[in-house]
């Protein structure tokens, strides 16, 4: 169901910003889904192409996903480390004074419109 709602809610953001632009038809989406993100891409995937064929301002767009690595950040020692491989715990000091820098995300990154005659 997560996915379900990302999907909803990205294709409520493109609609939006097609408002504002004057987009009639988006060509291409490219989202930057984080690492530790809890979205599985192919049911994502799945989800979009379901709800991209009630939406005709999507409903040829390509989807292009882009991970991002998850990234931790200690606030004792001051380094950073993979949160997948390490976890909460700082692997070079030991400390549980860390939090998450980046891979929690789901962002649009680029949008293509498709250009009509
Ligand atoms: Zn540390």
């Amino acid at each position: 169901m997560h996915e379900l709602s990302i999907v909803t809610h990205v294709i409520k953001t493109l609609e939006e910003i097609a408002e504002e632009n004057h987009i009639v038809k988006i060509g291409s989406v490219t989202l930057e889904i984080g690492e530790v993100s809890g979205i599985i891409s192919d049911y994502f995937v799945e989800c979009w192409d379901y709800f991209k064929k009630k939406k005709p301002l999507v409903e040829e767009a390509v989807l292009k996903l882009i991970s991002i690595d998850a990234i931790t950040f200690c606030e004792d020692c001051k380094q950073e480390y993979e949160t997948v491989k390490y976890g909460r715990i700082c692997p070079y000091c030991g400390s549980e004074h860390t939090y998450l820098l980046q891979g929690n995300e789901c962002n649009i990154k680029e949008i293509e419109a498709e250009t009509s005659e």
